[in-house]
């Protein structure tokens, strides 16, 4: 197994990065992954597929569930071709760059976020995985952590994924162990089954019901960010009830 090594940075400190369809290693980091999905990655791209939130997971992604905690997580699936590489992947490269997942985006940073038990404060770094099949770290291309964040926008997919990493914090906490089956099911459709989750608020719920302006309501019914958003709410209270404000 290759030896790939983490160093720290700051937001201002500088590595040297490039990468481009001239590099040797082109696709190799797309070739051998389990590629995990957060559910603003579904999000973009099953609106890059146009597809179904349904159709999107049955098609491209696999279904885990965590051995302890019992939250369901999804995976992109491999090519059937050779069984490991990015059902993604193609000879030009990522076939959904511009909606590819938040992971594929950071690389090579790594993004670690933790959060003190005593203040609840969550506290970002940042990390340079440095691997040997991977030259881009050979390319004279200077940057900032913090130009690297912008140049490959983001900052959205953070914003959304810091949401959902709330929302897990919370259940280990608040709730140790596996979740149930009734508790797992929410939890995978409001993360990744959106579509599913939109028909069951329609089905079930109104907006009078659910404490929301006509105008909020509309929203969640026309736009995906926003109902993940109302969603994770949504599921906080549904999952952890009255003790959802520790
Ligand atoms: S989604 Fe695209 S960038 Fe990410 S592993 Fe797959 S092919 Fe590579
Ligand atoms: S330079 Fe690194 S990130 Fe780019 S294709 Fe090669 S292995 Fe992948």
């Amino acid at each position: 197994m290759e030896e790939q090594i983490l160093i720290p940075l700051s937001l201002d400190d500088t590595f040297k990065f490039s990468c481009h369809a001239g590099v040797s290693c082109f696709n190799e980091c797309c070739r051998d992954v389990n590629q995990f999905l957060t559910p603003y990655d579904v999000l973009r791209l099953k609106q890059h597929l146009k597809m179904t939130s349904s159709d999107f997971l049955e098609t491209y992604t696999s279904r885990h569930i965590g051995p302890e905690t019992g939250i369901p997580v999804r995976t992109l699936k491999n090519r059937r071709e050779d069984g490991f590489s990015c059902i993604f992947m193609s000879p030009e490269g990522c076939r959904v760059y511009d909606s590819r997942p938040s992971s594929c985006r950071t690389y090579p940073l790594a993004r670690m976020l933790s959060r003190s038990r005593e203040t609840g404060k969550m506290t970002v770094q940042y990390g340079l995985l440095v691997e040997p099949h991977c030259k881009g770290h050979e390319e004279n291309h200077p940057q900032t952590v913090r130009e690297w964040i912008a140049s490959q926008d983001i900052a959205s997919y953070d914003d959304m994924n810091d949401r959902m990493m709330d929302i897990i914090s919370l259940k280990n906490r608040l709730l140790p162990g596996p979740l149930d089956d009734g508790q797992r099911q929410l939890f995978h459709m409001v993360y990744y089954d959106l579509d599913t989750f939109r028909q069951y608020l329609t089905d079930n719920y109104s907006c009078q019901k659910l404490n929301l302006s006509a105008e909020s309501w509309k929203m969640i019914q026309e736009n995906d960010t926003e109902l993940l958003k109302f969603g994770l709410v949504w599921l906080r209270h549904a999952i952890f009830g009255s003790f959802s404000h520790q």
